[in-house]
């Protein structure tokens, strides 16, 4: 099957070929909507990602097969139902498109920018000739429309008199808020930043997310009813004695606030970060906050190199080459993965772990694999000059459990005046909570994804219901 050009696109009968029955993917191919080009979108913090026109993204929508047996639903999260919504688009229908979205998912518009798409690796095309369906930006797209023709307006629900706390502004926190607040309950979110978002506004960077994005929804919560208090931690040893008397129940969404850090020797000196003290820092800068000289991490003019391979690493990346680095290295101390499609490990319809391209990376960094960081080396013994690193190999372990880290060759320096580390987050510790108190997104779970943390605030609002509605009952 030879790939679609636009010409192709205007004579196939593709939409009517979705109404008679969902058989366009034999003659139409994914297409992507694509990336800004680099040498434009580098200089800027603007999204990277462009849209496809409203006929092109029909036709892809035109795609989904409606299978049997859709693994889409299994693989999201949230349980999104791609096939009903994609036929809904299909045929144009945008605000039925929305309403079956928005059954499963109360935020669209961040995981159709964000989500890694696990539908998509599940989708029965991506098994046949790896291109899937484009549910992420088809699930973008609906959402925009939804927006720009007012189908999303505030629904304001009949009150049940029963107030509900939820600390954390993150997405699990405001799914917690935004179901339960339709369920009838007065939902109040303590947030200890001065905006909402957990670290869709202070970890994601603005290229992959603009935060006018969560300033738009956040505005229909509020016209909702749900009640915002920023600036106002809230401290887990305070949660029964403080907030037990005022609220019924209470969701702790406070993400993974601990970052893993590299305590080796060198640590202390100038230079060295963790990851989100660069990126939470560049997103207020972005949004209008100011920083002294002293306090203001930058690439500007260094030499970069980001310590950890995954999603958090990437973002630094196309963080330093906007601030101006002058190169940027990532190194991991895991293998290479396999180059895809496929994972032989991991087959599909699970997600596969292999190389993942990002666009950051796609704008330029050398990016190593096998490498340990040993010492953080300085040429004026206060700010990093370069780091000493070693590569290894992992060999099975004779003993069994996990494999043996073994040195190969002699250790390296690399050049780098700013080091960011991005070697994930730890998994928080919660004391024992009253029987009120509920743990939700990347609290309860560790580090994970948008969709995830969404799935697991809707979850836990159940969960408050029902415990709340037993309550009721055993009282009344
Ligand atoms: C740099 C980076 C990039 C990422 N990119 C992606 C991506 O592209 N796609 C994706 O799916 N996932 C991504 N993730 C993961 C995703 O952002 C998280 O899994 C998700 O945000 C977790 O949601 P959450 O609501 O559980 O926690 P968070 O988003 O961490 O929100 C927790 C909120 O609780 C607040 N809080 C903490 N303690 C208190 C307290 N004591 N009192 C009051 N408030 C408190 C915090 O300020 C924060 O607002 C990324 C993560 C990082 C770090
Ligand atoms: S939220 Fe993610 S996994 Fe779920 S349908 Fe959307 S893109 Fe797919």
């Amino acid at each position: 099957m030879e790939k679609n050009s636009i010409s192709q696109i205007h004579t196939t009968p593709s939409l009517q070929g979705r109404a008679e029955g969902g058989s366009a993917f034999l003659y139409v191919h994914r297409q992507e909507a694509g990336y800004r080009p680099v040498h434009d979108r580098i200089h800027d913090f603007g999204e990277v990602e462009q849209t496809l026109n409203t006929r092109e993204r029909k036709l892809q929508a035109s795609r989904c097969m409606d299978c049997g047996v859709p693994f889409c639903h299994w693989a999201c999260p949230l349980g999104n139902k791609p096939p009903e919504w994609n036929d809904a688009l299909a045929r144009g229908e945008w605000e039925r498109a929305y309403q079956l979205l928005s059954a499963t998912n109360p935020f669209p518009e961040f995981t159709g920018r964000v989500c890694p798409a696990l539908c998509e690796k599940a989708c029965v095309l991506n098994r046949f000739n790896h291109e899937p369906t484009t549910n992420r930006e088809d699930e973008a797209a609906i959402t925009e429309g939804a927006f720009r023709e007012r189908f999303i307006q505030p629904r304001i629900p009949q009150r049940n008199g029963t107030h509900v706390a939820v600390i954390g502004s993150g997405p699990a926190g405001l799914a917690a808020a935004d179901a339960l607040n339709q369920m009838g309950y007065a939902v109040t979110v303590f947030e200890k930043d001065e905006a909402p978002g957990g670290l869709l506004r202070y970890g994601i960077p603005n290229f992959k997310l603009n935060k006018a994005i969560i300033d738009r929804r956040i505005h229909v919560l509020e016209a909702e009813g749900i009640e915002f208090k920023y600036n106002c931690p809230v401290s887990s040893a305070a949660i029964p004695s403080q907030h037990n008397l005022s609220f019924s129940a209470i969701i702790v969404a406070t993400g993974t606030p601990t970052a893993r850090d590299l305590d080796i020797p060198g640590r202390s000196l100038g230079g060295i970060h963790l990851a989100l003290e660069l990126l939470s820092q560049q997103n207020r800068v972005l949004a209008g906050q100011e920083f002294s000289k002293e306090e203001r991490i930058t690439a500007r003019g260094k030499d970069v190199l980001v310590i950890g391979g995954g999603d958090t690493g990437s973002d630094c990346i196309g963080t330093a080459h906007r601030q101006g680095a002058r190169s940027v290295t990532q190194i991991e101390i895991m293998p290479r993965p396999v180059e895809g499609p496929d994972d032989p490990q991991n087959p599909w319809p699970a997600y596969p772990r292999t190389l993942k391209t990002t666009s950051s990376h796609e704008e330029g960094c050398t990016r190593r694999w096998n490498i340990n960081t040993l010492e953080f080396l300085s040429a004026d013994g206060k700010h990093v000059s370069g780091v000493k690193v070693q590569e290894i190999e992992w060999q099975a372990n004779p003993a069994g459990g996990r494999p043996l880290m073994v040195a190969k060759g002699e250790p390296e320096v690399i050049k780098a005046e700013l080091v960011l580390l991005a070697m994930g987050f730890l998994k928080p510790e919660h004391p024992q909570y009253p029987e009120n108190v509920f743990v939700c997104g990347d609290a309860a779970n560790g580090a994970s994804l948008v969709v995830r943390a969404i799935a697991s605030g809707r979850e836990t609002a159940l969960k408050v219901h029902d415990y709340l509605s037993k309550l009721t009952m055993d009282n009344g």
